[in-house]
């Protein structure tokens, strides 16, 4: 992937001056800790990374001491009082923007802080032919036009858009656009003041990740996860005539098979229970306990899926396994590569993320003597983003 593109110089106002107590609790949402730091410095690093020169914050009068400790460490920042409402506290940035006289200006919400670099290029190149630019998403869902708690009417969602911040504009154009603003009401964003004043807006794609953090339930769950985290299995079944075998997803001709509840594949589930240990997500039998009928006879193909999904609901992809076998007979190598094909089909890997191997243990102990198989695995997963896009979804 290219790195970021180099912008044009910009100046940037964070709106943080709200009381934001929507989330619950006295402290504003803003300053309150998100994916491992206060919600305001993930805007505000952010635009301090894309290059926003000046960057201004403006904060409510009381909330100074929050600010400093909020945004402690970041250089060149100006911190401006807000005002009674959000188009007030725009303003006052604007104005206190003045004598800088930027020639483009992004304005954000503190409360969105996770911004892509993608966005502010899309804006910042709109405004090449535009005085104003915003970013925007589709209305996916049909909308319905309530009248009380009855339907009264249908909205067309094909020219409607969801609006985001932050919103760009030539820097002279609105800071005229927010002196003449004269509606009563608060206006809902800046591009509705610039509208007011006649200014053209277009409108740029903007991105899920920019959604506005709002609610008690946004916070829950946000300390950093671990880029990757590593998990092992281990597992034993006994070999007893008249049994398949199933090893790894095959079917292998041998004069004994394993027994179990499932098909007993000792090599599967020693890989579930790995891939289980590394998101911390219980083991096979939390899942699909031996007590179930449903499970008996069950391949065991569609325990280790279960757990290659559950892993990805927990944020995480399998990044590799590496299995060990433990037997005297049958012999595994022969077996090796169906083997290793199965699993990466299983998991969703290419083939060199499958490692197999196996041992005797020279005749000695229960795996010696030829009583039963022992399998031990090792998986490593590692967070999910943008790079994985190729998970398989069948
Ligand atoms: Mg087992």
């Amino acid at each position: 992937m290219a790195g970021p593109s180099p912008l044009p110089p910009f100046a940037a106002i964070v709106v943080a001056a709200g009381k934001g107590l929507r989330v619950g609790g006295s402290t504003p949402k803003q300053f309150r800790a998100w994916h491992g730091k206060p919600l305001i410095r993930h805007s505000v690093e952010a635009l301090e990374a894309a290059g926003a020169n000046p960057l201004m914050v403006v904060v409510a009068q009381d909330a100074q001491d929050h600010v400093e400790q909020a945004l402690t460490g970041i250089e060149g920042l100006t911190f401006v009082t807000g005002g009674v409402t959000r188009q007030d506290s725009v303003r006052c940035g604007l104005e206190a923007l003045a004598s800088a006289s930027p020639e483009r200006v992004l304005i954000h919400d503190a409360a969105r802080p996770d911004l892509p670099h993608a966005v502010v290029d899309r804006l910042l190149t709109a405004l090449d032919g535009h005085a104003g630019a915003i970013p925007v998403l589709p209305v996916v869902d049909s909308l319905a036009i309530a009248s009380g708690s009855v339907m009264a009417g249908k909205a067309e969602r094909e020219t409607l858009r969801r609006v985001q911040t932050p919103q760009a504009f030539r820097f002279v154009d609105i800071l005229a656009a927010h002196r003449a603003w004269i509606d009563a009401t608060d206006a809902g964003d800046d591009a509705q003041v610039f509208m007011a004043s006649s200014g053209s807006v277009a409108l740029v794609d903007g991105d899920e990740r920019l959604k506005k953090i709002t609610f008690a339930e946004d916070f829950v769950n946000t300390a950093p996860l671990p880029a990757f985290r590593i998990g092992q299995g281990f597992d034993v079944h006994r070999l007893e005539p008249g049994e398949e075998l199933w090893l790894g997803g095959v079917l292998i001709p041998h004069d004994k098979g394993l027994a179990g509840h499932s098909d007993a594949d000792v090599a599967l589930h020693a890989i579930t229970d790995a891939v289980l240990g590394a998101v911390g997500e219980g083991d096979i039998g939390t899942h699909f306990p031996p007590s179930d009928p449903q499970w008996r006879g069950a391949r065991s193909g569609r325990f280790l899926e279960h757990a290659v999904s559950l892993a990805r609901g927990a944020g995480y992809v399998v990044a590799n396994v590496d299995l060990t076998l433990i037997c005297e007979e049958p012999k595994i190598g022969p077996h090796r590569p169906a083997m290793r094909t199965e699993v990466a089909r299983l998991m969703g890997l290419a083939e060199n993320a499958v490692s197999i191997k196996a041992t005797t243990t020279e005749k000695l102990g229960f795996t010696g003597r030829g009583e039963g198989i022992a399998a031990q695995a090792i998986v490593c997963v590692t967070l999910a983003n943008e790079g994985t896009s190729t998970w398989p979804t069948g």
